[in-house]
């Protein structure tokens, strides 16, 4: 079949509300589709996406699947018709700052495009949705402005999905209780061991030859593998026998071409993250530790050091200063929890440290003070105010509703946990029950899903029989959700809530990316400002050979370089802002121009370095969010193929159960 047919029929099922059918066509043939096919398919699985959010009443579920819908759209010519509105009403679950401010771009953009001329003719057409973007733009400014973040509305425990019970087939498993009640030990636990060849022999006539392979590959991967649980990608149907391999799976296959390439910044180190927390943060007496390093430093060299902290400092008094200590440890050590510490930000910390003490640099290596964080207790209480005033720039939080994702997800996957234990016998001809269902509920879940092999004549000798928790769990529908059950292909297993999360890897991937823009930028115009400094150390050693009067100042010699028309733009925009920022320092009443230049040029390229570090910070939060989402993806992956037969192995049971009780 063409690429095209497939997406015709996945349109057909979309008319039809048969949205999961949809997505299944779709992510089949994924591998089918070429570049031009590609503004459909991303089209279709948005509107499936955003269908499947306008369906449900899980107000989680509805969020991941705008999210998912979003990414999609984004992906699409005038995809901000669709993607304004979807975040608006994101922004307006969860009162993220983040979605209003998304919704507004997108909505701003939507409007700006639909003025075009070429619309010119459809206006009326169009009247509608250019006043919802008007709405859009002026509630999330004003959200925006207020910053009324309102808490995300926990929604109540997500609604069990009513089953709708089949009244008769209880009403049989009922009147088979008492009968159960009445039998023999000794007959009960023959009821724990169920013949392979005769399940599959019924599953034949219940499910037919797709139920039969099914079942097949279920119990040859159990024998194979020793275990029932595993994680299956449902995008490509590979199996995977733990979780860090379909995670690797997930990243290199199918997240990969959206992951920036550009590394990702270092965060500090274990050791570091440790003394933080350790250290006791007391003032140091500066300038006698200076005063040591200048005269003593055969002495410093054999300071003890535990932990990157040393008790051989001379301490000093200091109430403000303990203080002022106390809050940079808090905000540091709440950076390191929450893993957005990068090795910049603390560079830019240290660099104070450097500053201050204003000795050799082989001095400062002996001191050991700017390895560890105790070369902070050595700052004055200014200082110490700057070095806070840089630390609170930095983001650490990120409302992004990660954590309704996370909820979402954990309660699809609390959906299809299992409690029964399910072995073998030696010759793995034989499947046998959970013992403990003889005598009473199994309660906790058994999330190893390990495969035993025992002797059925053993197992069972000394099991009594009590009760009738056997016949609840034959008629227990908690495990058979009708929407998905054994035939079903695998695929189709939470697979709407599997492409919404996907997308949503898919979008933090490009929030990050554009962060990596960002620095880049940052980074060119950092060199940018060096190569101005080396042009002035360039006119320093031209002025050597000549007299006073043949000088030309830093200015007219940058001014120069950008009038000879080979300087590139990068160049001309640091020279820029190197003489905007001296004419603001002139005002400040430094009078030497050239020492103005200079000054400018540190000035710049210090906020220039402190920005770097904060975006490294912002782009860690990023990847904190896509660790998490990929997280979710991989627990989304896993399947218990228990979970998957329950259905057939009960229909089996009771259908035996059923023909012994008319025997009597
Ligand atoms: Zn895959």
């Amino acid at each position: 079949m063409e690429p095209s047919s497939f997406l015709k029929r996945a349109k057909d099922l979309f008319c039809k509300s048969e949205y999961i059918k949809a997505l299944e066509i779709i992510e089949e043939n994924i591998n089918l589709f070429q570049r031009n096919d590609m503004v459909e398919v991303n089209y279709r699985q948005g509107s499936i996406l955003k269908a499947l959010a306008e369906e449900t009443e899980n107000m989680e579920l509805e969020f991941i699947y705008m999210l998912g819908s979003v990414e999609c759209f984004s992906r699409i010519p005038m995809g901000s018709v669709y993607t304004a509105s979807l975040l608006f009403k994101m922004a307006e679950q969860t009162g993220a700052d983040l979605y209003y401010k998304k919704s507004l771009n997108q909505a701003k953009d939507c409007l700006f495009r639909l003025r075009q001329p070429e619309f010119e003719d459809f206006a009326s057409e169009f009247n509608s949705k250019i006043e919802e973007l008007e709405y859009i733009i002026e509630t999330s400014e004003t959200r925006i402005a207020v910053s009324k973040i309102r808490v995300w509305e926990q929604s109540k425990e997500p609604n069990e999905q009513e089953e709708t019970k089949n009244s008769r087939f209880d009403s049989v498993v009922n009147g088979l209780r008492s009968y159960w009640m009445g039998l023999d030990v000794e007959i009960k636990r023959n009821f724990m061991k169920v013949i392979t060849a005769d399940l599959k022999a019924n599953v034949k006539i219940t499910d037919g030859k797709e139920g039969q392979q099914a079942l097949e590959q279920i119990l040859t991967y159990a024998r194979k593998n020793g275990k029932w649980k595993l994680w299956i990608c449902r995008t490509c149907l590979t199996r995977f026998s733990n979780p860090e391999e379909c995670t690797n799976h997930l990243e290199q296959e199918h997240v990969a071409e959206f992951k920036p390439k550009d590394m990702l910044p270092q965060r500090i180190s274990d050791v570091w993250a440790s003394q933080i927390s350790v250290g006791g943060w007391e003032p140091v007496n500066a300038a006698a530790a200076v005063e040591m390093i200048k005269n003593q430093l055969e002495d410093v060299k054999k300071f003890s050091y535990e932990n990157g902290w040393s008790k051989d400092w001379p301490l000093t008094v200091g109430e403000e200063r303990s203080k002022l200590l106390k809050e940079i440890k808090q905000l540091l050590v709440l950076f390191c929890d929450v893993k957005i510490l990068s090795c910049s930000i603390r560079d830019r910390v240290m660099d104070f440290v450097a500053k201050k003490l204003e000795v050799s640099e082989d001095s400062l290596t002996y001191s050991r003070l700017v390895e560890t964080p105790q070369g902070i207790c050595l700052l004055e209480c200014h200082e110490l105010s700057q070095v806070l005033a840089f630390l609170r720039r930095v983001k650490c939080e990120r409302d992004d509703g990660t954590d309704v994702v996370r909820r979402a997800v954990d309660s699809f996957c609390n959906a299809t946990r299992y409690r029964e234990k399910l072995d073998f016998d030696s010759d793995f001809s034989t499947l046998l029950l959970d013992k403990r269902l003889l005598q009473g509920k199994v309660s906790r879940y058994d999330d190893e899903g390990t495969v035993n092999v025992f002797d059925p004549n053993v197992h069972y000798a000394k099991a009594h029989a009590s009760g009738d928790d056997y016949m609840s769990w034959l008629s227990d529908y908690s495990s058979g959700h009708t929407s998905f059950r054994f035939p079903r292909p695998i695929r189709a297993h939470n697979l709407g809530i599997w492409v919404a999360v996907m997308r949503a890897v898919q979008f933090t991937c490009r929030s990050l990316a554009t962060k990596y823009a960002k620095k880049s930028q940052l980074l060119d115009h950092e060199t940018a400002l060096s190569d101005v400094r080396k042009l002035c150390s360039s006119e320093d050693d031209r002025r050597k050979n000549l007299k006073t009067d043949e000088w030309k100042n830093y200015k007219s010699v940058l001014c120069d370089r950008c009038e000879d028309g080979d300087a590139a733009k990068t160049f001309s925009d640091a020279v820029g802002d190197v003489l905007n920022k001296s004419s603001e320092l002139e005002s400040e009443n430094l009078s030497d121009e050239d020492v103005l230049v200079l000054e400018s040029i540190k000035l710049l390229k210090s906020e220039v370095n402190n920005k770097v570090a904060l975006i490294d910070s912002k782009i860690l939060l990023i990847e904190n969010t896509r660790i998490s989402l990929l997280s979710d993806l991989t627990k989304l992956a896993v399947f218990d193929y228990r979970y998957y037969i329950h259905h057939p192995l009960r229909v089996f049971l009771l259908a035996h159960l059923m023909n012994r009780s008319n025997d009597r």
